[in-house]
């Protein structure tokens, strides 16, 4: 079907994210994967290509121009690669460099901006805390002001990029309770009073380091307070629009791969005397996730062009996260279904999707919680 939105630029754009990472990320994956690791070279080589200067001034690095469309078409790619450790890794730098450049000092964004943007120096985003992820307004962690310096003082996890990274944008409460005394911090990794530990053993995303951040003491400059102190609530909740709406992209691009794997090795195999295609239960299968998967497509391509015209339609959004999630958890679940015994060994893509769609269902915003934001939009 011809795609409406389709424009030589994004089409060009499109294809040189994936030949990047059909030839530099997806014949090393599983060596990547069993290591927890992959060369730094590979996020300079992701990021040489542009992939998170979207909406940033050349003038720090960036392209100078957005499109929603090229943003979920990078993460489409990824998705499709599954790859979900080294994307993980290299795009959690995607999570932070907005409130950086729309919120820090001139001086802090003409020094971090390239560094990151190039991809010589990684970037995490802190937001989640020991004692819960989801209940945002409630964060604990705590900056207080003395003299020209913040204190902050409190813990970070599950931080994706964090082991690696050296810049961080950290959610801190500067005020009273609730959603009106949070501000957001920009921290570097030397700073005193700043350490990490790597949460290892994790279900999947293998290849990308998390991190818990202790913040002990840790003294800032004031001048690295992001924007308004007490109004950093707002400028979270506006990043995870676009956190999830590329996080849809991804999850359509690892459905997509389930399809194309479940195609391929059901035309091979021969069941009772026939391919495994030629059954109609199975038939049935591609059936469902094909359609769900078009579905996901038009509701992703619909918020794109509502991205692009400067609105921001929260609740689709967040509607749109959690329709992905089940959407890829079906696909997930029916694609190892039709390898039987061959999709539960490590090194098959569907294995490592099918461990990797609980993240995207929790990550971002769980889907309890998306649910919830959902309706309260909806005024009720
Ligand atoms: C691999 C990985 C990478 C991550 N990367 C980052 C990162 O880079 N930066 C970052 O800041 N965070 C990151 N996170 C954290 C992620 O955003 C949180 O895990 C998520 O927001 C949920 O928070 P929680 O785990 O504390 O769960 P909780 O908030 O404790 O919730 C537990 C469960 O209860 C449900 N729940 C909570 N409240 C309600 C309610 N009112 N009604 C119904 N159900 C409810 C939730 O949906 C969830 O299923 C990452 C997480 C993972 C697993």
């Amino acid at each position: 079907m011809i795609n409406p939105f389709d424009t030589i630029e994004r089409r060009a754009f499109r294809e040189s994210v994936a030949r990047f990472i059909q030839t530099e990320i997806e014949p090393h994956t599983d060596e990547w994967d069993e290591a927890g690791t992959f060369p730094w070279a590979v996020h300079e080589n992701a990021c040489a290509l542009g992939l998170f200067g979207f909406g940033i001034d050349e003038a720090y690095g960036g392209l100078g121009f957005d499109d929603a469309f090229m943003r979920c078409a990078s993460a489409e790619e990824f998705g499709r690669s599954s790859s979900g450790g080294v994307a993980a890794s290299i795009c959690s730098r995607s999570i932070m460099v907005g409130p950086l450049s729309k919120l820090a000092a001139e001086d802090i964004k003409t020094r971090a901006l390239p560094e990151i943007l190039s991809g010589k120096k990684g970037g995490a985003l802190g937001i989640t805390e020991p004692c819960g992820g989801s209940d945002v307004a409630n964060l604990q962690t705590r900056a207080s002001r003395e003299g020209d310096e913040y204190i902050i003082n409190g813990s970070k996890t599950f931080i994706t990029g964090g082991m690696n990274a050296s810049y961080f944008v950290i959610a801190a409460r500067t005020g009273a309770a609730g959603i009106g005394g949070i501000s957001l911090f920009f921290v570097e990794a030397d700073a005193p009073g700043f350490s990490r530990t790597a949460i290892d053993r994790k279900m999947g995303w293998w290849a990308s380091d998390t991190a818990t951040l202790y913040f002990d003491d840790c003294r800032v400059p004031v001048n690295n307070l992001m924007g308004e102190p007490n109004k950093g609530f707002l400028a979270i909740m506006n990043n995870f629009n676009y956190e999830r709406l590329f996080m849809c992209a991804q999850m359509l691009g690892m459905s997509k791969r389930c399809l194309r794997e479940s195609i391929e090795y059901a035309g091979q195999r021969q069941t009772f005397g026939k391919p495994l295609i030629k059954h109609q239960v199975i038939r049935h299968k591609i059936a469902n996730m094909s359609s769900q998967i078009d579905a996901m497509e038009s509701l992703i391509n619909q918020l794109c062009w509502n991205v692009n015209e400067a609105e921001m339609p929260v609740a689709e959004i967040c509607k749109a996260k959690f329709y992905c999630s089940t959407v890829l958890e079906y696909c997930a679940h029916e694609a190892m279904q039709i390898f039987g015994g061959a999709g539960y060994l490590r090194g098959n893509p569907v294995e490592r999707i099918y461990r990797e769609t609980k993240v995207m269902a929790i990550g971002g915003g769980s889907e309890e919680i998306m649910r919830d934001l959902a309706v309260r939009q909806m005024g009720l």
